[in-house]
């Protein structure tokens, strides 16, 4: 999940000569039960942030494991970044809803002042708190800590994959951007039977003007097309500010197309030939 939260801001990152580390300490459990949505909207918000007030720095995403217990496991999550830094008097304020430390940075970047008092309302919700930690003019540290049961069913017994596959997906709004016939009627066979809503782009520019007019939930893009190429559209994609989740279908599973793939702002990969459970699997993580 967290890696995902860093594709997604890879690219504005760059924009800003930012690098984003993930850094998980290892006695952080492989897999625990919670609420990746909204968790990954508190990082992904967090993250953002911290690219924003940051120009040629680095953004550290450090995840670990407080206290001695283990059932629920309390993990710390903080978004480091050695930006500008807030002023002391204004470190209470920016929880306030429509409130900004810093006009000439939100005059440049945009953004409504409501990111933090959205963030602190969730985590209250989840019996936790933000808290930060800044020096002016040296960086800030945003962190937050929150219970998670442990899930021992590693690993995943392959009938509760079976059931997943229950899950409804109807009425999502998926983008297929595809040139080839034989593909698109394959995919679209899958995804009719789960009573997804498709759209269809023939090639990259297409799927980029249609992304522009429309809310997709997930768009499956293929790398090669002609016109533009689904790498080309992503990179425009995440220029506009969109940050749709976005599944590669790729012909190849080589280390090269999977960091092309994720430096580019993808979120997942698909390999073709891909069965109903795969697809299903990628889109039902991407939602
Ligand atoms: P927005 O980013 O939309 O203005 P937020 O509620 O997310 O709203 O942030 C409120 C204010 O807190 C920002 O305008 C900025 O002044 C300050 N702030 C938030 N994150 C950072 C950060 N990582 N570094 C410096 N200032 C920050």
């Amino acid at each position: 999940m967290l890696s995902d939260v860093r594709s997604t801001n890879r690219f504005k990152a760059d924009e800003h000569q930012n690098t984003i580390n993930l850094n998980i300490d290892e006695n952080v459990p492989d897999l625990v039960l919670g609420d990746s949505l909204r968790l990954g909207q508190l990082m992904n918000n967090l993250v953002s942030n911290a690219i924003k007030f940051t120009s040629n720095g680095d953004i550290n995403i450090n995840i670990s494991v407080v206290g001695e217990s283990q059932d629920p496991t309390y993990v710390k999550f903080s978004v480091v970044d050695n930006g500008i830094g807030i002023e002391k008097e204004n470190i209470e304020k920016i929880f306030e809803r429509f409130t900004q430390a810093n006009s000439n940075i939100t005059r440049e970047h945009g953004g409504s002042g409501l990111g933090l008092a959205i963030i602190k309302k969730l985590l209250v919700l989840m019996d936790a708190d933000i808290h930060v930690e800044s020096v002016f003019g040296k960086g800030s540290n945003f962190y937050f800590t929150l219970p998670f049961v442990k899930d021992n069913s590693l690993p995943i017994p392959e009938k509760s994959i079976e059931s997943n596959e229950n899950v409804l997906l109807e009425g999502i709004k998926v983008l297929l951007v595809e040139d080839i016939k034989f593909n698109v009627l394959v995919a679209k066979k899958m995804m009719e039977n789960w009573k997804i809503d498709i759209d269809l782009a023939e090639n990259g520019l297409v799927a980029v003007e249609k992304v522009k007019n429309n809310n997709y939930d997930v768009i499956l893009m293929d790398l090669q097309m002609p016109i533009m190429d689904g790498l080309s559209a992503t990179k425009k994609i995440r220029e506009m500010g969109i940050n749709t989740h976005i599944i590669a279908l790729t012909a190849s599973v080589s280390n090269d197309t999977q960091s092309e793939v994720y430096s580019c702002g993808m979120n997942n990969y698909l390999t073709k030939p891909f069965n109903p459970k795969d697809l299903h699997e990628a889109i039902r993580r991407a939602i």
